[in-house]
């Protein structure tokens, strides 16, 4: 089995020059992230919905109005 390693398919590493898998999504080598063959530009989007389904901040902070809340007068327990 004679494995060859097509160059033109294999990524580069624009930080050390290694040369990674195509489907590799960063270097081996040093960890540079890759571009990727696919359109990155779902990779922004990916982010983008991440960042939207992030929990939204409390706008309205939990300060109740009444100092005590009316107690409920319990049964007498016999
Ligand atoms: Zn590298």
């Amino acid at each position: 089995m004679c494995f060859r390693p097509t160059e033109m398919q294999m990524k580069k590493c624009p930080k050390c020059g290694a040369n990674n898998k195509p489907i590799a999504t960063e270097c081996a080598q040093c960890g540079e992230p890759l571009e990727q063959m696919k359109v990155d530009f779902d990779a922004d989007q990916a982010k983008l919905d991440s960042f939207a389904t992030m929990p939204p901040m409390p706008s309205a902070p939990q300060a109740p109005s009444n100092p005590v809340p009316p107690s409920i007068p319990k049964p007498p327990s016999a």
